[in-house]
């Protein structure tokens, strides 16, 4: 199943990226619901590029965090759900200093 969310914050629009967490949240039940908050740009970016650290040149891993908002209703695709609500984060880290870049940085 598809979660696809679009918010406006701020004037901006920003694309939740549920697509992938969706089908991860779907082979544990569909009662997770997560949200992340990218510019497309910056999804694009996360995604596709390949990052290097700032210090030390190393090609830098991926992480996401889960932040656990508690339970509540959401709106998915114009139906509403009662489900767990998670903000994820994304973030690159460097293997070699653990210097941490949020999407800002990168
Ligand atoms: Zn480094």
């Amino acid at each position: 199943m598809l979660d696809f969310d679009i918010e406006v914050v701020g004037g901006i629009v920003i694309a939740s990226i549920i697509i992938i967490l969706g089908f991860l949240g779907a082979r544990y039940g569909n009662n997770k619901h997560y949200e992340a908050k990218l510019t497309f740009d910056q999804m694009k970016d996360y995604f596709l590029k390949k990052h290097d650290c700032k210090d030390c040149n190393t090609k830098l891993k991926r992480i996401t965090k889960k932040e656990y908002l508690g339970e509540g209703w959401t709106r998915m695709m114009g139906n509403f759900s009662y489900s767990k609500k998670y903000r994820v984060t994304y973030y690159l880290k460097c293997p070699v200093c653990n210097r941490l870049y949020t999407s800002e940085d990168y």
